[in-house]
C-alpha cells in the first residue's frame, strides 16, 4: 500500500506518526458515535491527547469554520434566492451547518492534531 501524503493522513483522518491507524473510532456517518476517537493510535500506540485539554484547540477552530461556512451560506442564499425572507436565510444555513457538524469536528481534531501536536512521521512505523 503506497504510503499517505500529510494532506492525505489529514483528509482521511490518519494518525500523524504512523499515518496508519485511524483517529476515530467509528463511521462519520454514525450520528451518534462520529466523535469518538481512540487514545492511542490502534496501529502505533501513540496517545492522541498529547496533554490535558489538547483538542480544546480544534474547538475554536471548528467555531471558526462553522463562522465563515454560515457566512458563506448567507451570501449564497441571498445570489441564489435574490434576497428571500430572513426565515428562509435562518432554516437554510441552520440546516446546512447543523449537517456539516459531523465533518466540521472531525477535521478541527484531525489538523490540531497534526499542525499542532509535535509529532512527528516515522515511515518504519
Ligand atoms: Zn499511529
Amino acid at each position: 500500500m503506497a504510503e499517505l501524503s500529510s494532506t492525505g493522513a489529514i483528509l482521511q483522518c490518519k494518525c500523524p506518526q504512523c499515518r496508519k491507524g485511524n483517529i476515530f473510532k467509528h463511521s462519520i456517518l454514525n450520528p451518534f458515535k462520529y466523535a469518538e476517537l481512540y487514545e492511542n493510535c490502534p496501529h502505533c500506540g501513540l496517545e492522541y491527547e498529547v496533554e490535558p485539554g489538547f483538542f480544546i484547540g480544534a474547538m475554536y477552530l471548528g467555531y471558526g469554520v462553522s463562522i465563515a461556512l454560515m457566512v458563506n451560506c448567507l451570501v449564497a442564499i441571498y445570489v441564489i434566492f435574490d434576497d428571500p425572507s430572513m426565515l428562509t436565510y435562518l432554516w437554510i444555513t441552520a440546516l446546512i451547518t447543523v449537517v456539516m457538524i459531523p465533518l466540521n469536528f472531525r477535521y478541527s481534531r484531525a489538523l490540531v492534531l497534526h499542525l499542532f501536536g509535535g509529532i512527528k512521521y516515522d515511515s518504519t512505523l
